[in-house]
């Protein structure tokens, strides 16, 4: 295991100050979390994903859970959804190219200054 895909730490200050420390899927506040995580949108994979993109803020989310609790694990155990929503990203796409639906469904494009771009939602 290496550290190639983890997100530099002025990376996930970034998203945690774009989320304003709610879950950026159901909304719910960090204080009334029991866990959180900075979700990959793109699936590093085996072997990690060295692509810079994969480091940017567009690649993360702060979700509410663990892998197996709150949003994070919804997004584990309902993949394809999660793939239909932008919450995770095929590995050989940009994630910052791909609309992601967060909370109250608003359909936005992310960027890696911590921007929300609205956008037009995709087809389910
Ligand atoms: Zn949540």
């Amino acid at each position: 295991m290496g550290t190639a895909s983890r997100f530099p730490v002025e990376v996930r200050s970034t998203i945690l100050h774009r989320a304003g420390m709610c879950c950026e899927r159901c909304g719910t506040s960090s204080s009334d979390w029991t866990g959180w995580s900075v979700h990959h949108r793109r699936p590093a994979g085996m072997g990690g994903d060295r692509r810079p993109e994969a480091r940017g803020a567009a690649n993360g989310l702060l979700l509410c859970g663990s892998g197996i609790t709150g949003c994070h694990g919804w997004v584990e155990s309902n993949r394809t959804e999660a793939y239909g929503l932008g919450l995770l990203v095929p590995r050989p796409l940009i994630p910052a190219g791909i609309p992601v639906q967060i909370v109250g469904n608003r359909w936005v494009l992310l960027d890696d200054e911590g921007n929300y771009i609205p956008t037009e939602g995709r087809a389910a």
